[in-house]
C-alpha cells in the first residue's frame, strides 16, 4: 500500500510505519549524540506513544539506559488496515530498544482502566521488579471512571464568558476568529475528571500498594501555563481547571511517598505541536508566531530537546531541582522569555491571513504535524509500497 497523509478538521487519520520508525530513529540519535544521564533504570511512561511521553521513554531507555515500560491507548494495525502513529512508534521503540539490548515492554490499552493497571501491576513485578521512575503524560478525550463506570468527556473551553480569539488552521493559513462559548459547570468537572491528577494519583497509589517503587521513586506530570492571548482558553478555562488540580495532585504524591523518599514534580513545559495541541482554539496561532520567535532566537526545542533538558539539566543532576514560588519546574521558561513573549505579541497585532507565512512558522508547524504521523521524514522512500501491519 502506498500510504499519504489524510488530514480532516485537523486530524491526520493516516500514519506511515517507516516514517514513524524513522522518527522515533531521529529522537534516539538525537540522545545519544549527548551525554549520558544518571536517571532511572526502570520507568513506567504513561502516554508513551507520542509526544512527550514518546520523548521522556526514548530519554529514560538511551541516555540512562532504563528499561522501560510503555502504556498508551492507540488502534492497532492488522492486515490492509493502517494502525494509528502511536502504535507504530510504541512498536519501531520497542524495536531499537530490543537492538540496543534495553528491556521495553509495551502495554496497549486505556491507562485509566483498572485492567490495564493490572496488566502493568504484573509486568512490573514479573519483568522489571520495581520502578524507579513513572511519567504521566496522558492526553486523552474522555474517562471511563473506574468506580462508577461514568463516561467523562473534556472540553476545551473558557469558564465565565465567550472567548473570542484569532485563530489559525495552520493546514492553509487561513486567519479567522473563533468565539467559544464557556463551560457549564458540569462540563468544566468532566474535564477535571479526564485531565485533572486523579488518574496520576491512582497510578501511584497502585503501585505504592503492590510494593513496586523504589527508595528515591520519582514521578513527573506534565502541565502547561502560557501567555495572555491563550489564557482565558487554557489556563483559565476548563483545561487549564484541570492542570491546577493535577498541579494539586503532586502535592498529595509527594505526601504519599515520603516513606519512599520519593518525589512527584509538575514540570510545566513548552506549547508545541502535537496531535493535542493543534484541536485549542487560539493555540495553533499562537504556537505558529512563537515558532518564529523561537527559531530566529535559536531557542526553539521540541519534545525530545525538552525532555533530554528535563532530565539531564534538571532532575538528575545531583543537587535539587530549580523550581518556581509554587515548586514546578519551568521547561517554559524560555517560551515565557520576556523577549520572546513580546515579540510574539507585536507580531500578534499585526497578523492576517496573507501575512501568516512570513510572520509566523506554518510550514514549520505543518512539517512538525506531518511528521508526527510519519510523513515528510528525510530518507523515507514513499513511493514505496508499504505492509500497513509491518509490526
Ligand atoms: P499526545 O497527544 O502527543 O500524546 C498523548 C499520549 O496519551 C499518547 O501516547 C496516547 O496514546 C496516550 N493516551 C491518550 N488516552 C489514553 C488512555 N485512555 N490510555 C492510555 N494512553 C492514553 O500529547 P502531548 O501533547 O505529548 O501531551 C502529553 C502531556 O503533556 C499532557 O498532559 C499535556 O497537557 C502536556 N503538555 C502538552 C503541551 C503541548 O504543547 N503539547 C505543553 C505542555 C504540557
Amino acid at each position: 500500500m502506498i500510504i499519504e497523509p489524510r488530514i480532516r478538521n485537523n486530524i491526520c487519520t493516516t500514519a506511515h510505519p517507516l516514517g514513524c520508525a524513522e522518527q522515533v530513529r531521529s529522537q534516539i540519535r538525537y540522545v545519544k549524540a549527548r551525554e549520558a544521564v544518571a536517571g532511572p533504570k526502570r520507568v513506567l511512561v504513561v502516554g508513551s506513544s507520542n509526544g512527550y511521553g514518546l520523548a521522556a521513554r526514548i530519554v529514560s531507555a538511551f541516555a540512562s539506559g532504563a528499561a522501560t515500560i510503555g502504556v498508551a491507548y492507540e488502534r492497532q494495525s492488522s492486515g490492509n488496515r493502517l494502525g494509528s502513529a502511536g502504535w507504530y512508534n510504541n512498536e519501531a521503540f520497542r524495536t531499537e530498544a530490543d537492538g540496543a539490548g534495553l528491556p521495553a515492554f509495551n502495554i496497549n490499552g486505556d491507562a485509566f482502566s483498572e485492567e490495564i493497571k493490572s496488566q502493568t501491576v504484573d509486568i512490573v513485578r514479573s519483568r522489571i521488579g520495581t520502578l524507579d521512575g513513572l511519567i504521566y503524560s496522558i492526553a486523552a478525550p474522555r474517562r471511563i471512571d473506574p468506580q462508577t463506570g461514568r463516561i467523562h468527556s473534556s472540553v476545551i473551553k473558557p469558564v465565565g464568558a465567550p472567548f473570542t480569539s484569532l485563530t489559525v488552521d495552520f493546514l492553509n493559513g487561513d486567519i479567522r476568529t473563533v468565539t467559544t462559548q464557556p463551560a457549564t459547570e458540569e462540563e468544566v468537572g468532566h474535564t477535571v475528571k479526564v485531565m485533572g491528577g486523579e488518574d496520576w494519583l491512582l497510578w501511584v497509589d497502585r503501585l505504592q500498594e503492590a510494593g513496586l517503587l523504589s527508595h528515591g521513586f520519582t514521578t513527573v506530570a506534565f502541565s502547561y501555563i502560557g501567555p495572555a492571548f491563550t489564557r482565558a482558553i487554557y489556563r483559565d478555562g476548563t483545561i487549564g481547571a484541570a492542570k491546577r488540580d493535577l498541579e494539586d495532585k503532586a502535592g498529595i504524591i509527594n505526601d504519599a511517598l515520603q516513606p519512599l523518599d520519593g518525589r512527584a514534580w509538575i514540570s510545566v513545559n513548552k506549547a508545541l505541536v502535537t496531535r493535542a495541541s493543534a484541536m485549542i482554539p487560539a493555540v495553533p496561532l499562537y504556537i505558529a508566531l512563537l515558532y518564529r520567535v523561537m527559531k530566529s532566537k535559536k531557542l526553539h526545542e521540541g519534545c525530545i530537546q525538552q525532555m533530554y533538558r528535563l532530565y539531564h539539566d534538571v532532575l538528575f543532576t545531583g543537587s535539587p531541582p530549580m523550581v518556581d514560588d509554587r515548586g514546578r519546574i519551568r521547561l517554559d521558561d524560555w517560551e515565557m522569555r520576556e523577549d520572546v513573549q513580546r515579540e510574539v505579541r507585536r507580531l500578534w497585532e499585526r497578523v492576517e491571513t496573507g501575512s501568516i507565512s512570513e510572520l509566523g512558522d506554518i510550514e514549520g508547524m505543518k512539517a512538525e504535524f506531518l511528521r508526527h504521523h510519519g510523513f515528510g521524514m528525510p530518507g523515507v522512500d514513499y513511493s514505496r509500497d508499504v505492509a500497513p501491519d509491518l509490526y
